[in-house]
C-alpha cells in the first residue's frame, strides 16, 4: 500500500506482509511439501488475457470467501491474523504475570482492562460521566469552542483536526497544522451525494445519532429532533470542507498564519486559548490546510443555538468511545460504522478487538515484545539490498528519459539518491513509561492513551525533528513514504507471505511483491505529482524547469484519464484525480521493481518454477501483494475516502502500461488486457 505522507492531508495507506513462525494459515497451506503459492492461487478458468487480476488471485478467492467478521479479505488481513495468535500469547502471559511496573505491567493490565466484559458492561456510559456533565453546563459558544479544545487533547476530533507535524515548508521544524475535520461520517461526499446508496446511508446515520441518544438516556421524541439538528449541522460543516482530491494539492493546503492573526479568518473564536487548552506551546504560528473552513465554522458556531452545540458535543463525545463501552453502545456503534458502511457481518471476537485496541492505544511497546523473533538479521538484509537495487533501477531509468530536461534530471536524481530508508523495526523505541495503564476501566485506559500521544506530539514543537522516530508500528501491513524526511519506511510486517518463511521465497516472486509493489511504489511517492513538489531536503520547493513540469502533468494525465473510465460498483468511477498519486506509484513501483529484477541471476537464467517463466512470477508476485476481496459497501466506501484505487485495478489498470506484461503472457490486440501503445502512459 504502500502509502504514505506523514502530513495530516496525505494520508494514502497500503500493504504487504511478512513471514512468521506461527501457525499455517488456512488459506496458505503448509505441510513438508508447500504448494507453490504464486501457482496455487491462478483461476484456471480465467485467461491471463481477459483479467489478470483474477487469473493471479482467483483460485485463492474461490477457496476462501469473505468470513463474516472482515469487510474484505486477503493477504493482508491473512498476515493479521497470523501476527494476532502470537501477541495474544504474549498478552495472556503478561496479565498472567502481573507485574507492577514497566512495560509488562502495562500490556499485562492493558490486556486485563479490554478482556473484563463483565466489568465493561456493569459501567455503561458511566465512565464518560463527568465529561457529559462538562458539556451539559456549557453557557456560551466561547465555553462550547474551549471544551471542543478539551476534548481534542483526548483525541476527540469536535469541530476540526489538528496536529503535528514536520512544517512542510522547512523540513528542520515540526509545525502545528489545523485542517478541517469535525464530521461524523468519513467525509464531504456522504452529507452531499443522492444517489440511493449514499442516501441510504445518510438515513442510517441520522437514526445512528438518535440511537445514541436513546443510550444515554434521552426519550426517542426528543432524541430524534436532536438528531436532526446534529446532522444538520455537520452537513454544514461538510459544505464547508474540501473535496478529496483538492486536499492533495500541498501548497493550497499550506497557509501559515500567526496565532494572534487567527482572528482574521475565525473572528469570534478565541485561538489563542482554544490552543492553550489543547496543549499548545512554544509556537507563535500555526499552518491552516483550508482557512474558509475555519472561517465558516466561526460563523456556525456563533449562530448555532447552545443546545444544539451541546448536543453535537455530546454526541461526538459518546460516538468516539462507543466501542470501548457496554454490549448496547458497541452494537450500535459497529451497525453503523462496520455494517452500514463497510458491510461486516458480524463483530470480531473481543480479544482480537482487544488487539486492535491496545495497538492503538500503545502499538511500538507491544512491537518490542516480538519484533526480533519475528524478522531475522538475514531478512532484514535481504530487504535493504534490495531498496539499493530498485534506488539503482531508478537511477538509470531517470537517465534515459527522453522527455526531461538534463537540469531537471539532475536534480531528480539528486533527489532519488538523498531517499533515505528503515527497514523492518525502529532503532530506537518510544519511552511509555509515563503512559498509566491500569485494571479499570478501558475507555479511560484508552483516553489516557490518547492524552499521552497528544502530549507527546505537542513536546515536540520548538524542538529539532528526531527523523529516526517511526510514523508505522513494526508489526503494521504496510509501508510509507514521508516527503519531509524524503525517506521511506517499510515495518517488517510488510514482507511476509504467511505460511512461508522469508527463504522459501523465490527472488521472481519477491521482486514482484516486495521491489514493485512495494519498495519502488514508495520511493516513486517522491516523484508523483504530489511528491515531486518537495526537494530532496523535503521541503515543498519547486525544483522543475517549468516545460518540464508541464510534460509530466501532461503524461499523467493519461493515468487519470484511465482512471476516471473505470467504474468498479454501481455508476460509482474511480477518481482518477485523487488516486492519481497512487496510480503512480504503481506504475513507478513495477517499472523499476522489474528493472531491478532483470539485473538477478533468476531472471537471467530463465528456469521455470511450477511451469512459470521468472517474468511471470515476477507479475503474479506483484499480484499476490493485491490478493484482497471486498465487500461492495466497502468497496463503495473506498471509492469515496481512498486515495487508492481497489486492488483490482492496482492490478489490471497497471499492467497494460508496462511493454514486457505483453510478452510475458502473449497478450494480443483483441484481448481485453490490451491497449494501444499511443494510449498507454509514458512517464518513467
Ligand atoms: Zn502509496
Amino acid at each position: 500500500m504502500r502509502v504514505i505522507i506523514s502530513s495530516l492531508l496525505s494520508v494514502a495507506a497500503i500493504i504487504l506482509c511478512q513471514s512468521c513462525n506461527g501457525p499455517a494459515s488456512p488459506a496458505m497451506a503448509t505441510s513438508n511439501a508447500k504448494p507453490d503459492v504464486l501457482a496455487s492461487h491462478t483461476d484456471s478458468t480465467t485467461s491471463p488475457a481477459t483479467d489478470f487480476f483474477q487469473y493471479a488471485n482467483g483460485g485463492w478467492f474461490k477457496k476462501n470467501p469473505i468470513p463474516s467478521d472482515e469487510t474484505s479479505y486477503g493477504i493482508g488481513e491473512l498476515v493479521q491474523r497470523e501476527l494476532s495468535e502470537k501477541l495474544r500469547q504474549i498478552n495472556e502471559e503478561m496479565e498472567k504475570k502481573a507485574a507492577t511496573s514497566g512495560v509488562e505491567q502495562q500490556v499485562g493490565d492493558f490486556w486485563h482492562s479490554a478482556m473484563d466484559s463483565a466489568g465493561i458492561e456493569g459501567m455503561g456510559v458511566k465512565p464518560l460521566q463527568p465529561e457529559l456533565d462538562r458539556i451539559n453546563a456549557l453557557k456560551s459558544a466561547e465555553e462550547v469552542m474551549l471544551q471542543a479544545a478539551h476534548m481534542h487533547a483526548f483525541g476527540i476530533g469536535a469541530f476540526f483536526e489538528e496536529g503535528v507535524s514536520q512544517d512542510a515548508k522547512n523540513s528542520e521544524m515540526e509545525a502545528y497544522y489545523m485542517n478541517q475535520g469535525g464530521l461524523g461520517m468519513p467525509n464531504r461526499d456522504y452529507y452531499l451525494k443522492t444517489d440511493a446508496r449514499t442516501v441510504g446511508i445518510r438515513t442510517a446515520y441520522l437514526k445512528h445519532i438518535a440511537k445514541t441518544f436513546i443510550l444515554c438516556g434521552v426519550d426517542s421524541v426528543q432524541a430524534e429532533k436532536k438528531a436532526t439538528e446534529v446532522l444538520k449541522f455537520e452537513t454544514a460543516l461538510a459544505k464547508a470542507s474540501r473535496k478529496l482530491e483538492d486536499l492533495r494539492e500541498p501548497y493550497k493546503n499550506y497557509n501559515k498564519i500567526a496565532i494572534i492573526n487567527l482572528n482574521s479568518i475565525a473572528p469570534k473564536t478565541n485561538w489563542t486559548l482554544c490552543l492553550q487548552t489543547i496543549g499548545v506551546k512554544n509556537l507563535d504560528s500555526v499552518i491552516v490546510g483550508q482557512p474558509e473552513f475555519y472561517t465558516t465554522l466561526d460563523k456556525l458556531v456563533n449562530t448555532t443555538p447552545l443546545p444544539v452545540l451541546k448536543d453535537y458535543l455530546s454526541f461526538h463525545l459518546v460516538n468516539s468511545l462507543s466501542e470501548y463501552l457496554s454490549t448496547a453502545f458497541f452494537n450500535e456503534s459497529f451497525g453503523f460504522y462496520r455494517k452500514t458502511l463497510r458491510g461486516q457481518e458480524q463483530p470480531r471476537p473481543r480479544w482480537r478487538r482487544a488487539l486492535e485496541y491496545e495497538h492503538s492505544a500503545m502499538g511500538e511497546a507491544v512491537g518490542k515484545l516480538f519484533v526480533k523473533e519475528y524478522f531475522s538479521q538475514n531478512a532484514k538484509k535481504r530487504y535493504e539490498t534490495l531498496v539499493v537495487n530498485v534506488k539503482n533501477a531508478y537511477k538509470t531509468r531517470m537517465q534515459q528519459l527522453t522527455w526531461m530536461s538534463s537540469e531537471t534530471k539532475q536534480k531528480a536524481i539528486n533527489k532519488l539518491e538523498s531517499i533515505t530508508y528503515k527497514v523492518g523495526y525502529p532503532e530506537h523505541w518510544r519511552d511509555y513509561s509515563s503512559l498509566k495503564i491500569d485494571r479499570g476501566p478501558l475507555v479511560l485506559n484508552m483516553i489516557r492513551a490518547s492524552q499521552w500521544f497528544n502530549n507527546y506530539q505537542l513536546n515536540k514543537l520548538g524542538k529539532p525533528v528526531n527523523r529516526t522516530e517511526w510514523d508505522m508500528t513494526p508489526q503494521t501491513y504496510n509501508a510509507y513514504y514521508n516527503p519531509s524526511n524524503n525517506e521511506i519506511v517499510l515495518p517488517a510486517a510488510m514482507m511476509s507471505v504467511p505460511g512461508y518463511k522469508d527463504e522459501e521465497l523465490d527472488d521472481a516472486l519477491v521482486y514482484g511483491y516486495t521491489a514493485a509493489s512495494t519498495v519502488g511504489h514508495e520511493i516513486t511517492h517522491g516523484f508523483d505529482d504530489e511528491g515531486r513538489k518537495y526537494d530532496e531536503k523535503g521541503n515543498l520547493h519547486n525544483w522543475w524547469v517549468p516545460q518540464d513540469s508541464v510534460e509530466f502533468v501532461k503524461r499523467a494525465q493519461v493515468l487519470v484519464k484511465q482512471f476516471n473510465g473505470i467504474i468498479p460498483i454501481d455508476t460509482m468511477h474511480i477518481n482518477g484525480e485523487a488516486t492519481l498519486g497512487e496510480n503512480l506509484a504503481d506504475l513507478g513501483g513495477v517499472l523499476i521493481g522489474l528493472d531491478a529484477f532483470k539485473q538477478t541471476d533468476t531472471y537471467k537464467k530463465r528456469e521455470k518454477i511450477s511451469g512459470l517463466t521468472p517474468l511471470q512470477r515476477f507479475f503474479l508476485g506483484y499480484s499476490l501483494g493485491w490478493l484482497l476481496e471486498q465487500r461492495p459497501e466497502r468497496l463503495a466506501n473506498q471509492l469515496l475516502v481512498d486515495v487508492h484505487s481497489p486492488a483490482k485495478y492496482r492490478v489490471n489498470g497497471i499492467f497494460p502500461n508496462i511493454p514486457d506484461f505483453y510478452t510475458a503472457f502473449s497478450i494480443k490486440p483483441t484481448d481485453k488486457m490490451y491497449i494501444p501503445d499511443s494510449m498507454r502512459v509514458h512517464l518513467w
